[in-house]
Parts: C-alpha cells; structure tokens; sequence
C-alpha cells in the first residue's frame, strides 16, 4: 500500500472555494503564512483519495471489534459501548476545571461515590482518583510508602517484588528511592514463604503483590504472607491489575493489604491498549489517608468539595480532575452491573480461562498444571522435534482470524520455555471460544505433519514475517505489491 505522500498529484485538492468569493481579498491571503508553509509539503489530494486510504488503512488493524484478543496479562475485553456515549454527554464534556463548585455538583458526587464504591468494592477505606495509570497508582503508593516510613523516623529502603511481576513493580520502587528485590517464586508459581521470610528484614518496606498474579494463578497463602511481611513492620501493597478475577468474590482490604491500585482501563470498562486515558486510582487502609494524592472530594452533608490537601499528602501528580471519562465509565459500569453483576465478571473470567485451559492442556503442555484464575500458561514446547516454537503457533493463529496471545511470557525460570498466556476475559461467548480452542488445536496438528505451514505464516495477513529486531529500529512503512492485500 501506498502512503498518501506517494498518492500526491500536483494541483488536486480537497475542496475548492468560489474565486470570487471575497471581493478584495485573494483566498490565499486569508491562509496564515505558516499555512501555507506546511501546505507545500502535505500530499495533494481528493477528498475520496483520502477517504480510501484512511478507511484500506484502519482495515489492516485488528482490534478488539474484530474478534477475540486474547492477550494475556493486558485484560483486552469488550467494553459497553453506551458507556463511551455516558462519557461524552455535553454537560460532562463542557464542564470546566475552573468552574465554582456550585456548577459543577454532579461531577463532583460521581467522583465522590466512586471513590466509595471503589472503597466497597476492595474493602479499603479511602481512594484518590488522581493517577493516570496503573504505573501511576503505583507511584502514587510507592510514595505513600515512603514518605510514611519516613515520618515514622525509619529508614527501611528496600522493597521485596515477585519475580512474576509486572516490570512497572520495580520500576516503580526505583522511582521513589526504593531498592527493588526480587523474590523467587516457588514450583507452584507463587511466593515463595521461605525466601519471603528470608528476606523481610526490619529494612525491608514491604511486599508488592499481584494476586491472581500475572501468572493467572490465586496466591491461597496469602494471610501467611501478610502475617510475615507485617510481623516486621512492613506494608503490603496490591496490584489491582488482575482485579477482573476476583472482584465480588474476594476483597484485597480483608486480606491484609495496605495500599492498592486498581487499572479502571482493564478492568473498569475503559478499553485498554487504545492509547487512550486510563486511570489507576490508589486506594489505602485508613492509617494511611492523609498521604493520598489530591484533589479528593469532601461531602459535609450539603456540598461536595474539592479538597485533600491532607496534612501529609504526597502532593500533586496531576492537573485539575486528572483523567474524569474514565471515572465516568467506570461508575456507570459499576452501577450497572451491581454487586451480583461484578461477582458474575470474574466468576466468568475464570471459568472462560479454565475452559480454555481445560480442552488445549493436552495438545499444549501446561506451565503450571493447576487451576488457573483468569489466565492460563500453556506451551509449545512439545513440538520443539518439529521445529516448532510458540513464535510459530502465534503467526498461524492470525491465518484463523484470531489476535495471538502474549507469547514468552512468564519467562522466569522454572517455567521459562516456549509459554503462551491465554486471558479470554468475560465478554465472550462460547461460540468464539469454542472456535479459538478449535483453531488451536488445528494448529498442533499442523505442527506435526506439516511444521512449514507453521513456520512460513501468516499467510493471510497483509504483512507476514517481519524481522523482529530490524521491524522494530528500523520500520518500513510500505510496500508496492497492492495486490496482495486483497
Ligand atoms: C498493566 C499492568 C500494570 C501497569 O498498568 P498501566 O496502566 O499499563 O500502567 C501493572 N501491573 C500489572 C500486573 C499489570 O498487568
């Protein structure tokens, strides 16, 4: 396909005006002198010219509208799309940061009681929306962290992360001073008690944990592991990234954490991956209130408030409301489905990725032979004799129509080899389910009797084989054969 620079013909142009349209005045001395600089260098061309080439374009992608993406550990699910509509009502849209409290009431009660909700729903006592992002949240708790252990006169300047977590975890604890210290896990897949003990020393501020954690699996030893990390006088700090898997069923709050952060793209009906706004509000137990980021919102009864400059709180990390759609989705979402309705998400989460697990276990050796939460880790290992490797299974899943799964990952020893995280995530019927399993299943087939299919696709897609390395420092960004995106 051809890029619009190469579709420029001299002269064309989108529209025209009238010559005569002024009296006095030539079009081209209404157009600003930086204008009609970039002007020069823009492609000429129609309006359907460019109606075609956007629209072949966007046809190329695939998207979570075309089809399952089940791209472990990311959480790319259907979201409503009504809630994108809640999000752009003109009296949200239109209402400004600067606006007096009095205008904007409505706002502000929605970002009140989804702070409750929130509070409800992860049995913590306190949220702040600010965060943009899960890394964000993150940030946010890590400071809280420290400037906590500060105030109490402690200098602990270490922070235990699982060797399976997520690479914004240490980054995380980098950012804010901390030493981030990997802890291994054990056969099973998580924490491993021993070396948890081992390590958690009086200069040791905590553990971060993901649980399910990104390995799909539930950590059942959890109180052990907050009565160890507590015991020394640490805090335990939750990821919430994987919260889809145990919302309505298990609140991080009654098992001990501290601090959490909650991904409301992923979990909370934002789609993720989009490029779009996120949010990752952090949320803490009560002892630790007064360090959260503002602005929170205050309601005496009478008014909602614009407030938090609680005596101790970490400061500002973003301007006026931060990132309010998302907060939008997420109450509408959350109302929506209620109690009974959230409970039935990760309760479908985790049945829609043990069916997976359940039919592929035996044509995919398992990472972890064990129930899985929302995810499952499966391999290509077997079919090594064939020249085979999951890179190979990935491509030819994209001939049947499907978005590969996260491939490589977990890649930490003992389960390092050939892995496959499947996430099929709620929002899907069994029908499309039953047709991933099946193309699945197609696939290992092929990779014995005929491992070429496998290791030359995809051969229905527009691109096929890129060079990983040379595609990613040095992109091509088109190539002449027109024919072959038919
Ligand atoms: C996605 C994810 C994060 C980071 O969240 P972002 O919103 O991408 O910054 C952190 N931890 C886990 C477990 C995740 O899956």
């Amino acid at each position: 396909m051809k890029l619009i620079f190469e579709k420029s013909v001299k002269g064309r142009d989108g529209y025209s005006l009238p010559a005569d349209l002024f009296e006095d005045v030539s079009i081209a001395d209404c157009i600003p002198d930086y204008a009609l600089g970039a002007k020069k260098t823009l492609s000429e061309v129609s309006e359907v010219d460019v109606v075609r080439h956007f629209t072949k374009l966007s046809k190329l992608n695939y998207g979570i509208d075309d089809g399952l993406y089940p791209l472990g550990s990311c959480t790319m699910k259907y979201n409503p799309k009504i809630n994108e509509k809640l999000s752009v009502l003109d009296n949200f849209v239109n209402a400004h940061p600067f606006s007096p409290e009095d205008t904007v009431q409505g706002c502000l009660k929605i970002m009140y009681e989804l702070d409750k909700l929130l509070c409800e729903i992860t049995g913590m006592d306190r949220y702040s929306l600010v965060p943009a992002a899960g890394a964000h949240g993150e940030l946010a708790g890590v400071f809280i962290i420290r400037k906590y252990f500060t105030d109490r006169g402690e200098g602990r300047h270490k922070m235990l992360v699982p060797d399976s977590a997520h690479g914004t975890n240490p980054a995380s604890c980098a950012m804010a001073g901390f030493k981030s210290v990997e802890l291994k896990s054990n056969e099973k897949g998580t924490v491993n008690k021993e070396e948890l003990k081992r390590l958690m020393d009086e200069d040791t501020a905590g553990l971060m944990l993901t649980n399910p954690n990104t390995v799909g699996l539930f950590d059942d030893e959890i109180q052990a592991i907050e009565q160890i990390v507590h015991q020394k006088g640490g805090l335990l700090y939750y990821d919430g990234a994987n919260l889809n898997a145990s919302f309505g069923i298990l609140r991080p709050g009654d098992t001990g954490f501290d601090i959490t952060h909650i991904n409301l793209h992923k979990t909370f009906s934002t789609p993720h991956g989009g490029g779009g706004p996120g949010a990752g509000p952090v949320g803490v137990k009560k002892f630790l209130a007064s360090y959260l980021p503002s602005p929170l919102v205050t309601f005496d009864g009478k008014k909602y408030r614009l407030t938090g400059d609680g005596e101790k709180n970490i400061g500002r990390l973003r301007a006026f409301w931060c990132n309010f759609p998302v907060m939008l989705k997420a109450y509408a979402w959350i109302l929506s489905l209620g109690e009974k309705g959230l409970r039935n998400v990760s309760e479908t989460s985790i049945i829609n990725a043990n069916y997976v697990f359940a039919k592929l276990k035996n044509y995919y050796r398992p990472a972890y032979d064990r129930f899985c939460a929302h995810e499952c880790v499966i391999t290509a290992r077997d079919y090594k004799q064939y020249g085979i490797k999951t890179l190979d299974v990935a491509k030819r899943l994209m001939d049947y129509g499907f978005y590969p799964p996260t491939i490589y990952f977990p890649h930490f020893k003992p389960h390092a080899k050939e892995t496959m995280m499947i996430e099929p995530c709620e929002s899907e019927s069994k029908e499309t389910i039953d047709q991933f399993i099946t193309a699945m299943i197609k696939i290992s087939h092929e990779a014995k009797t005929n491992p070429e299919l496998l290791k030359n696709a995809p051969h229905k897609t527009p691109i096929r084989r890129t060079d990983e390395v040379l595609a990613a420092r040095r992109p091509v960004l088109h190539y002449d054969d027109e024919l072959k995106l038919k």
